[in-house]
């Protein structure tokens, strides 16, 4: 018998019979802004709200448990996250990160590097020449977003953070897209995992939220230090029901992923498709390594469609199941269109490289019955074929 919990059960019982006061099962929300102190000098474990709350210490814990760290920061936001781990870079250190992240991580190390506040090389990080001439410029940090947002790349954590360590650079893995359930980054030798708690751990789309967890005490001391100082840490009501999604986070995701492995499959075998991006197809080129080390393959994916920008329009007018919006990891299925709506801020010729086409279509699927979600794709790429035929005459007539 080991001490250590399953990290299912450390979701399903966070926080679960521990009040002192009332025996309440479900852990009281703090929203006090402040505390009284016990006496001259003698303050409690918590006296204000932005340094430290007892609902979001009780989240930084469980976020800390699920990513097996050793602390964990919680912020107002998944970009307070991605800014509070680069926060402690000089202007004389380059960060590593993917040519191909998300499109507001983009946005924001661009501008702090045109702030030179720090230098940022944007690398494809599965091209070995490119990751060469990368750790040949002695990077101070690198950052991971595996699988990428929106095309589902897959990289070698393992791999990419021995040679990090070589080189003297910490890494950090945004692990938004599969969240704790399906994939634990700091046990593959990362030092920090990155989440927008707005996604998969909160899961229910009414919270904005962000954490940062630290393989190390002292890095989870300083960065903690830094949000409180910059003011950026999480509310105790977001917390609390980023708490409450959290306790289902398991059986969401595993029914969540099924779901999206059998609409990719279908996605596969359409005509109107002419690339699905999944890692867990076979066809996919980061199969075999998201087998090595994630539990799952999530439920996220990405294909293009054929028949240009007509094509897209009318996709995503007739979809009635699914949601035309951006954000993901939430019970309800949503498309978006990366190009126009979550990569819109990066600049376009970044989201050519980056092979973000205008075709591409981007799909969070959740909870509804898998043959609804079908049926509705299909409807919509029967409504995207009528735009690639007439599309098809129209050249032909020119
Ligand atoms: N990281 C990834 C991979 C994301 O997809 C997002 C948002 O979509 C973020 C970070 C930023 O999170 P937030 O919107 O909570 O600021």
């Amino acid at each position: 018998m080991t001490n250590r919990k399953d990290p299912q059960t450390v979701a399903a019982r966070t926080g679960i019979a521990s009040d002192t006061a009332f025996g309440a099962v479900v852990p009281p929300i703090y929203l006090s802004t402040t505390y009284s102190f016990e006496g001259f000098e003698r303050a409690r474990a918590h006296d204000y709200s932005r340094t430290s709350n007892p609902t979001r210490a009780l989240l930084a814990e469980t976020l800390a448990d699920l990513e097996g760290g050793q602390g964990a920061v919680v912020v107002s936001s998944g970009m307070a996250a991605v800014d509070l781990t680069f926060s402690q870079l000089r202007s004389h250190n380059l960060l590593i990160a993917p040519h191909d992240c998300y499109g507001g991580t983009h946005r924001l190390l661009s501008a702090r590097r045109d702030l030179k506040q720090f230098d940022v090389m944007f690398v494809d990080m599965g091209d070995p020449r490119q990751l060469d001439a990368a750790f040949a410029a002695s990077p101070a940090m690198v950052l991971i977003e595996t699988p990428s947002n929106p095309l589902m790349r897959v990289v070698d954590i393992r791999a990419i953070t021995e040679r990090a360590k070589k080189a003297g650079a910490k890494v950090a893995v945004d692990n938004t897209f599969l969240s704790p359930a399906l994939q634990r980054p700091l046990e593959l030798g990362a030092h920090y995992v990155i989440h927008s708690t707005t996604k998969y751990l909160n899961g229910h789309s009414d919270v904005v939220g962000g954490a940062v967890v630290c393989a190390d005490k002292a890095d989870a001391d300083t960065l903690a230090a830094w949000a409180n100082i910059v003011g950026v840490t999480g509310s105790a009501f977001d917390s609390y029901l980023t708490l409450r999604g959290i306790r289902t986070l398991f059986p969401r995701v595993a029914q969540q992923q099924q779901t999206a492995l059998a609409i990719a499959k279908h996605l596969e075998g359409s005509p109107m498709v002419s690339k699905v991006h999944y890692p867990g197809l076979p066809s996919h080129a980061g199969h075999a390594i998201a087998k090595t080390q994630q539990s799952g393959f999530g439920a996220m994916l990405s294909f293009e469609l054929t028949g240009g920008t007509d094509a897209v329009r009318r996709f995503v007018e007739a979809v009635q199941v699914f949601t035309l919006a951006e954000s993901l990891g939430g019970v309800e299925s949503l498309v978006a269109h990366p190009a126009t709506m979550t990569h819109v801020g990066m600049d376009p010729d970044a989201r050519r490289a980056a092979g973000i086409t205008d075709g591409l279509l981007r799909i969070s699927v959740g909870l509804e019955a898998e043959r609804d979600l079908i049926e509705d794709l299909e409807s919509a790429l029967d409504a995207a074929s009528k735009a690639d035929a007439a599309n098809a005459k129209q050249a032909r007539a020119s």
